[in-house]
């Protein structure tokens, strides 16, 4: 690491201190008057699904918001009710020393940050930069080394929950990034999720959510077999439901958002799989797992499978439905 972020992690011996450069001296100063000043407006970049509750939960709590979203609609019902929407990234690092960035994938996210009219053009000595999008770790970690360069500090808090636990406040953070800033992220994290958990290091919050969003893939395709084939056998999908989830089979896909229309109550397989976790994203996350997994040589058999079958879905037709029509798409494959 190059900039005032290794030295402020490394350097506790009162060398560094007396010798440390005045943009240093300055950039800390920073820090702590951000850090002090609790109910400062706190930027928010990206109003979609997950960002306009999230935003709202943070408006809950008092802060003012300066906003962006490339989509001007997006901001519209924010700037009713009195929130300050402005016309770039740069304009947002201009007005707030703590900025979240909520956004669909990597390339955005490298476009707010260091785009013509990006966050890095205007952006504040000792500001805090949390990025909650989940986008490739590699892309966290060089994102971060620009931020250092401009003397502020740079968080990767992408989120597992979804739409419903964006609304209720009931999100999960994993956070990665310098670990004396994590009180700070904390403070704005916890107005939005129930667990704001470190993971370590910069990039770290984006592998626990990759690792976890592969997981979830593959016990969603899981279950949709097992439910289609216990159909196909005669079973009643409800009575199916019920003994997988008092039984070794049981997971998350069975027993809390079960893909099979009829089930249960709530959940987008009861909507005709509108709404929830839509299919591009699952497919977008299990390529990042793919990237990842060939940059470390790891072994990921069933997640490359997941990865195949979630982009065949995006393909014919399912982009827009939530990742559980997976059970949808099986049944159809099986004409062939
Ligand atoms: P979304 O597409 O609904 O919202 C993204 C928003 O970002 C949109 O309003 C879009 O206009 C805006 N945007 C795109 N490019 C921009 C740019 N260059 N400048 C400014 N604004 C820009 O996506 P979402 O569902 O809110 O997901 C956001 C992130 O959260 C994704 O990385 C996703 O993988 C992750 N995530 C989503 C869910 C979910 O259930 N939807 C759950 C967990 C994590």
């Amino acid at each position: 690491m190059a900039a005032s972020l290794q030295l402020r992690g490394a350097a506790s011996g009162l060398w560094y201190w007396s010798h440390r450069p005045r943009w240093v001296a300055a950039s800390l100063a920073a820090v702590c008057s951000r850090s002090m000043a609790s109910k400062t407006p706190v930027g928010f970049i990206g109003l979609g699904n997950m960002g306009n509750p999230m935003a709202k939960n943070l408006m809950k709590h008092g802060y003012p918001l300066v906003i962006y979203d490339v989509f001007p609609d997006a901001c519209k019902e924010f700037q009713e009710a009195g929130e300050q929407v402005v016309s770039s990234p740069a304009d947002v690092a201009e007005k707030a020393d703590r900025i979240i960035t909520m956004l669909p994938t990597s390339i955005n996210t490298v476009e707010v940050y260091s785009g013509a009219n990006g966050i890095l053009k205007k952006v504040k000595k000792g500001s805090l930069l949390i990025d909650s999008s989940t986008i490739d770790p590699a892309v966290s970690k060089e994102l971060s080394k620009e931020v250092e360069k401009m003397g502020a500090v740079f968080m990767d808090a992408p989120v597992s929950g979804g739409v419903g636990a964006a609304r209720s406040g009931n999100l999960t953070f994993m956070v990665g990034g310098v670990e004396d800033e994590f009180a700070a992220a904390q403070e704005l994290l916890g107005c939005m999720g129930a667990n704001v958990v470190y993971c370590g290091a910069v990039g770290t919050g984006q592998a626990a959510k990759i690792c976890n969003n592969m997981l979830l893939a593959i016990s969603m395709i899981g279950t949709a077999e097992a439910m289609n084939l216990g159909i196909r056998l005669g079973l009643d999908p409800k009575l199916l439901a019920k003994i997988l989830n008092m039984s070794s089979g049981r997971c998350w896909s069975s027993d809390t958002y079960n893909p099979v229309p009829g089930v249960m109550d709530g959940v987008p397989s009861a909507n005709n799989y509108e709404g929830g976790f839509g299919a591009t994203l699952m497919a977008k996350d299990l390529g990042l797992a793919q990237d990842s997994a060939t940059s470390t040589k790891s072994p990921v058999l069933l997640g490359s499978l997941a990865h195949q079958i979630y982009r065949m879905m995006c393909a014919k037709g399912y982009s827009k439905k939530d990742f559980s029509a997976v059970f949808q798409f099986l049944r159809e494959e099986e004409t062939f």
